[in-house]
């Protein structure tokens, strides 16, 4: 929902979701396909969560760049950048900036040669991700219409509906898990662990691709007149699907604070106060909900029902993604 209030404030809702519908039910199922918890939509809240495809929601922002006067230059490399406020390109060109925001992602090279990298921790897991296509069954039914997180063993499987059109899929995995992460994805392996999905898995076919998680923490985000922001300064574990969200949000108040400040400098520096402590709290949850694999099923079942009575522990989970992003204003009445 953070990120659906982002767009708002940009005026990238309306084209981003026009594809989709909103989530109505979250569900979290036991290798039996009993439901261990959901988080339903409550029909009160103003602001509804949606499942895109990437390509929907980048067409949505760029649209929405452009309306406001942004130049969109693809193809030019960055390989770094100059605190007194350059970005330098592969081709050796310096621009000159105000200030220049890597978003760069988890590679970021602009991070890497500005020194600002901390820590980068390869996690255990990592993910096959992919999109197929959906079904006229699944259009109507009640599963169909459900994001629903599949747990067997140590290994789980996402799904969502994106648009009328497509399934998004993600079988999420120990990285030493060698026959569980192979591609194309062994139809044999993934059934045996979710036999209720072996219809599901038989449509995979040979898409997928592999990637480990990871998680990234900064010295600082910014030095000088350059800021780094994104799965570049804060890549999480997508446990609790808060990375993009936080590379919304972020990227949404610094905007604010830096427009609002008397210097770059500082406005910079009073964005990564506000900021960084929900983000890092966020990574944490993130991380910690991944661990749980690491549980005998039956005691991981027995947390998850104990946090679907529990409202405390559903609001710890919860809280990032109910935060109102700083830029963000509430609807009147
Ligand atoms: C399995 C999985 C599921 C996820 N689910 C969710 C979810 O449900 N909700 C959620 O909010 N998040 C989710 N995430 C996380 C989310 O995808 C990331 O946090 C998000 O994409 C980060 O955005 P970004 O713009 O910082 O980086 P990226 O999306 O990685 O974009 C970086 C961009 O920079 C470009 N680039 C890289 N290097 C250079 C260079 N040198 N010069 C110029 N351009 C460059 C790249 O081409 C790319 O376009 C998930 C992640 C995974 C792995």
């Amino acid at each position: 929902m953070n990120f659906v209030k982002v767009l708002i404030a940009v005026g990238a809702y309306s084209e981003a979701v026009s594809n989709s519908r909103p989530f109505y039910m979250r569900e979290t199922r036991d290798e039996n396909n009993r439901v261990l918890y959901a988080i339903g939509e409550e029909s009160s809240e103003s602001v509804k969560s949606f499942s895109l495809t990437r390509s929907d929601l980048l067409q949505a922002l760029c649209n929405a760049a452009r309306s406001h006067g942004v130049e969109i230059t693809t193809s030019s490399k960055a390989v770094a950048a100059d605190p007194a406020g350059f970005l330098i390109l592969e081709d050796g060109t310096r621009r000159r900036a105000d200030l220049v925001v890597a978003a760069d992602g988890v590679n970021s090279a602009i991070r890497d040669d500005l020194g600002l990298l901390r820590s980068r921790r390869q996690l255990r897991e990592g993910s096959i991700r992919l999109l197929i296509p959906r079904t006229a069954q699944e259009r109507v039914s009640e599963d169909g219409r459900k994001g629903i997180e599949y747990w067997s063993g140590k290994r789980r499987i996402y799904y969502t509906a994106n648009n009328p059109n497509d399934v998004y899929l993600a079988f999420m995995l120990a990285h030493d898990d060698v026959a569980g992460r192979a591609l194309p994805i062994k139809q044999d392996v993934w059934s045996r662990s979710f036999p209720h999905l072996s219809d599901l898995i038989a449509r995979v076919g040979d898409r997928g691709r592999w990637d480990r998680f990871e998680q990234i923490a900064l010295h600082r985000w910014s030095r000088g007149r350059v800021c780094v922001v994104g799965d570049a300064a804060s890549a999480m574990t997508p446990n609790i699907g808060q990375g993009g969200g936080f590379a919304a949000m972020n990227a949404l108040s610094l905007a604010v604070y830096v427009s609002q400040a008397r210097t770059v400098e500082e406005g910079l520096d009073q964005w990564e106060r506000s900021e960084r402590p929900l983000t890092e709290y966020t990574q944490r949850v993130s991380y910690w909900y991944g661990e749980m694999n690491r549980l005998p099923s039956k005691l991981r079942a027995g947390f998850m029902r104990l946090c679907q009575q529990s409202p405390r522990l559903m609001g710890l989970r919860q809280r990032p993604a109910r935060h109102a992003p700083v830029g963000y204003s509430e609807p009147r009445g």
